[in-house]
């Protein structure tokens, strides 16, 4: 959660959780007090916005992930503005608002990608394509009464994208032209050399793996991030109506019904279960006839309840033969707990003779490469890296003066609670 403010009115940029304190807190926290969660440090410490007396004027939200709108429940209805966002994002927005309490009153208004919308009092928004990992990501450029601030969390160009466009380089050049005073970039992988790889390329690696998995014959699974529709859709374009599909679980159901409801993916020939009667029946069908069905499942992260979990653990009328399939269409997050989760995971499946097929994925981050390319095409007058780790923003910091910048002069190493003065 970033806020710009200029003559103490403001913007405020995404309001999003801290996925590490959310997975190690004890209980669900869209069951948690807003105070309790402020406690455990899953959601943004705001208390600043409402000492310095700010005016806020609007709230922008840059795509659907929960690392960007899990906090909204707690926070958002106390500031009286609209959420501002792409149609996506706004039905993953109002499936976080259904799953909380009803104390979030904004109004939520849908911009497309390409399009403006005018906060008034000198706050002009304008919303450009960028490629990420979920449905309608864009880049918020604010123009404001002291120059624009461009605000890019997540980001990345891909240049052979599978649905969306190319991130509009053409426009990013022409807004470095009409000058940009600040850019808030995020930095996940900037500390990586090189580029990020297309997903046509993953499109590629998928559909041969899927290929050699029915030729071998046996069961195959396959799970990947719920919210990334274009993978789904490619997992069921190399499936190309071979075996009928399965989508198992809750986050699946959730993410693709929202896509569906915007035409992004055709659920038509797709059965979608969730809830363990739903489940226990497909899973039968599995096993009564494997070859017939490519089943689409959550928990890729190992995370204990989530569906791969109970396949493996024996929680279903199935049994694994010899020379299954298991598809990773994902990356295992660097974390302990999540290492140690997909850790187990493995040992099970390959425990029932399962073959595994890990890391059939991209990132939706960019790399230093990437990076470097969104700096020559904006050339800010101040960058402000954020969203990430001290070395995350250092790595960005190096990127930055290999640019010609300098450390606290026009690039500045922030950090939580922290205000950044711009003359
Ligand atoms: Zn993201």
């Amino acid at each position: 959660m970033t806020a710009v403010e200029v003559d103490g009115k403001a913007v405020i940029f995404d309001i999003g959780f801290e996925m590490e304190e959310v997975i190690a807190a004890d209980e669900d926290v869209s069951d948690m007090t807003t105070n309790q969660a402020l406690d455990t440090g899953a959601i943004p410490r705001d208390a600043q916005l409402f000492d310095n007396d700010v005016n806020v004027v609007g709230i922008v939200i840059g795509h659907g992930h929960l690392d960007h709108v899990g906090a909204i429940p707690k926070l958002a209805g106390s500031y009286s503005a609209p959420i501002v966002c792409t149609p996506y994002t706004a039905e993953v927005v109002e499936m976080q608002i259904d799953d909380d309490r009803k104390n979030v009153s904004n109004e939520i208004v849908r911009v497309s990608k390409g399009e403006t919308f005018d906060f008034g009092q000198g706050f002009e928004l304008e919303f450009v394509d960028v490629n990420h990992s979920i449905p309608q990501t864009v880049l918020s450029i604010l123009d404001t009464p002291d120059g624009k601030a461009v605000y890019g969390n997540d980001m990345k160009i891909d240049r052979n994208p599978v649905e969306e466009k190319t991130t509009n380089i053409e426009r990013l050049e022409e807004i470095g032209d009409e000058g940009v005073k600040t850019m808030i970039p995020g930095t996940t992988r900037v500390g990586e050399d090189g580029r990020t790889r297309s997903e046509q390329a993953v499109a590629v690696e998928l559909e041969d793996v899927l290929k050699s998995c029915y030729q071998a014959g046996g069961a195959v699974f396959i799970s990947t991030f719920s919210s990334q529709i274009a993978r789904l859709n490619t997992i069921l374009e190399a499936n190309g109506g071979k075996r009928k599909v399965a989508f198992l679980g809750r986050s699946l159901k959730e993410y693709a019904h929202a896509a569906e409801q915007l035409d992004l993916i055709d659920l038509s020939q797709v059965e979608v279960a969730s809830y363990y009667d739903e489940c226990e029946d497909v899973m039968r069908r599995v096993d009564n006839n494997p070859e017939e069905y490519l089943v689409v499942a959550t928990g890729h992260q190992g995370e204990p309840g989530a569906q791969l979990d109970k396949i493996a653990s024996g929680q279903y009328p199935f049994d694994f033969e010899k020379g299954d399939h298991m598809i990773f269409s994902s990356h295992v997050i660097p974390t302990p707990p999540t290492e140690a989760n997909r850790y187990q995971l493995d040992k099970k499946l390959k425990s029932q003779g399962v073959r595994i097929y890990e890391d059939i994925h991209t990132s939706g981050h960019a790399r230093k490469e990437d990076h470097r390319e969104f700096i020559k095409l904006l050339r800010p007058e101040n960058i402000v890296p954020s969203h990430g780790g001290i070395h995350q923003l250092g790595d960005y910091v190096e990127l930055a003066r290999e640019e010609g910048y300098e450390l606290n002069k026009d690039v500045f190493i922030s950090s939580n609670m922290a205000t950044l003065e711009l003359d």
